[in-house]
């Protein structure tokens, strides 16, 4: 039986504005490596076949040179420059796959990701065709108003804190991308919510990890040290 192609988008062509860094938050050290490097090694040990790397304009050759070369990362086929919002580096990034069956989409500004949760994404993917790491809430979570007044409080037992990868089966992410691209709408803020407005697939959320967080400010940084040593 042909073995189906399993394809890694690992993101890292954010600006980090929000790190108030002159480095960008990608490129970091977090420990001995930087921030990229751990998302990276991950995916080169996991199931994925392949990975597509997509970075920030002019910054193909630095990657490839002191990223992916120095590491010896041997699974990316493709380093690729992004767009100005994250939902342009994954459309770049998808109009670039000619074949394969399934994508996982992982931002690179999540060291933290296993190898148990790139394996799990892999299972339930090939089972659900649309799969997202994500992880229960802890805290009660309030809808409010423009002016900050508490308006409704929904059962937290539903909701879900969403992390990545998220993983699809290809055709339905490419249909859903290119469904959006010619619409007005842009305002997605990850990859599920495409398919949700996008296409009928309905999508299984599947346990990440409370570790797995996304570096966006100074003392996300200092979290995942904690997380590198515990
Ligand atoms: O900005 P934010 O932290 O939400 O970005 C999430 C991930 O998407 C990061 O890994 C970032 O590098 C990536 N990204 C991207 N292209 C953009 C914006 C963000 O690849 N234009």
């Amino acid at each position: 039986m042909k073995k189906e192609k399993v394809i890694a988008i690992v993101l890292a062509a954010g600006k980090g504005k929000r790190m108030k860094s002159d480095t960008a938050k990608q490129y970091m050290m977090l420990g001995k490596y930087p921030v990229i490097y751990y998302s990276l090694k991950q995916f080169e040990q996991s199931g994925v076949d392949e990975i597509i790397l997509v970075v920030g304009e002019g910054e193909v050759e630095y990657c490839s040179k002191e990223i992916v070369e120095k590491f010896q990362i041997k699974k990316v086929t493709n380093i690729i420059e992004g767009g100005k919002e994250r939902y342009e580096s994954v459309y770049h990034a998808l109009a670039t796959i000619k074949e394969g069956e399934y994508v996982l989409i992982h931002d690179g500004a999540r060291p933290m990701i296993t190898e148990e949760i790139i394996a799990s994404s892999i299972e339930n993917v090939k089972q659900y065709r649309a799969c997202v790491v994500g992880v229960p809430v802890k805290d009660t979570i309030k809808f409010v108003d423009k002016d900050n007044y508490a308006k409704e409080t929904p059962d937290r037992n539903f909701i879900w804190a969403v992390q990545t990868p998220q993983s699809f089966q290809l055709q339905i992410i490419k249909q859903a991308y290119e469904n959006m691209m010619v619409s007005e709408d842009k305002s997605v803020t990850d990859d599920a919510m495409v398919v949700e407005r996008y296409t009928k697939q309905s999508i299984k959320m599947i346990m990440g990890s409370y570790e797995n967080i996304k570096i966006t400010t100074p003392e996300d940084l200092a979290i995942a040290k904690c997380f590198l040593i515990i």
